[in-house]
């Protein structure tokens, strides 16, 4: 009998032991259905998304009105869970370290540019090894893992909205290459205390779509069904998840998405 180790905490599912059998990558874990799907969270055998072979990083530089959060010299906008930032820079890359790396600014509806990247000499398994997270207004993760020729559960896979929504496809590059995410993001909406509006994420990894304007069900949550809360803020921080993988960051700028009557 296999020993299944779960570890609590959003977008880091561990799973002890390298093979899984033919059930998938991560089991039937006993978790809730997914609304609108036959899949339960974290499901391995959910279909595994289609690989795209990308070229890598498609790395865009600061527009003039964008927020700069990291430009490879400074940790200046950022803190580590409130108190000054301890990530790491090295030859203008940022490190993933211990405590989540929390943007000192908050966002609402906003356009995330990030490029990451997992070490080519890092041992990657699955869920362990090459896995981290942006989290979109502190609450919502878009995943990032090392997917390239790693399979996981595929709401688990590099661009899902974790314990979700897997990606359209897999366009994660091969381990050691730098990747990019453009992410559109939409808080929800609330009224009288009710969500009438999900929030929604459009995410593009390597010049690729993995999500068009797709919804949100609330908050990511880990082995749970996520919901939406009763109250909810906003804007929030852009959050980075350390989950004990040296990833690596560069070139991170935000631009909060206006309306044109705003702009005028
Ligand atoms: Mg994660």
């Amino acid at each position: 009998m296999r020993t299944i180790q779960w570890t609590v905490m959003a977008g880091c599912l561990a799973v002890g032991g390298a093979a899984l059998g033919e059930e998938g990558f991560g089991i039937k874990p006993g978790t809730p259905v997914i609304p609108g799907t036959p899949w339960q969270v974290h499901d391995g055998t959910r279909p595994q998304p289609r690989v795209v072979e990308t070229a890598g990083a498609v790395s865009v530089k600061a527009p003039g009105d964008a927020k700069v959060l990291f430009d490879g010299t400074s940790l200046d906008a950022w803190t580590t869970d409130g108190k000054p930032a301890t990530w790491k820079i090295k030859d203008g890359s940022l490190v993933a370290s211990p405590g989540t790396l929390i943007s000192k600014d908050k966002f609402g509806p906003v356009q995330v540019h990030i490029e990451w990247r997992v070490p080519a000499d890092r041992k990657v398994n699955g869920q362990g090894g090459g896995n981290s997270g942006i989290f979109l207004m502190g609450l919502y993760e878009v995943q990032i893992l090392q997917s390239h020729g790693n399979k996981t559960y595929p709401d688990g896979t590099a661009g899902a909205l974790y314990g979700q929504t897997p990606p359209l496809v897999n366009a994660t590059a091969p381990q050691g290459e730098w990747q990019s995410y453009e992410i559109l993001f939409t808080p929800p909406k609330y009224e009288g205390g009710k969500v009438v509006e999900a929030a929604t994420a459009t995410v593009i990894e390597n010049g690729v779509v993995l999500h068009n304007a797709r919804k949100f069900l609330g908050p990511t949550q880990f082995r749970q069904l996520a919901s939406y809360p009763a109250e909810h803020p906003e804007t929030g921080p852009i959050q980075l998840q350390f989950h004990g993988d040296p990833i690596e960051f560069r070139n991170i700028w935000v631009r909060p998405i206006g309306t044109y009557d705003e702009e005028k």
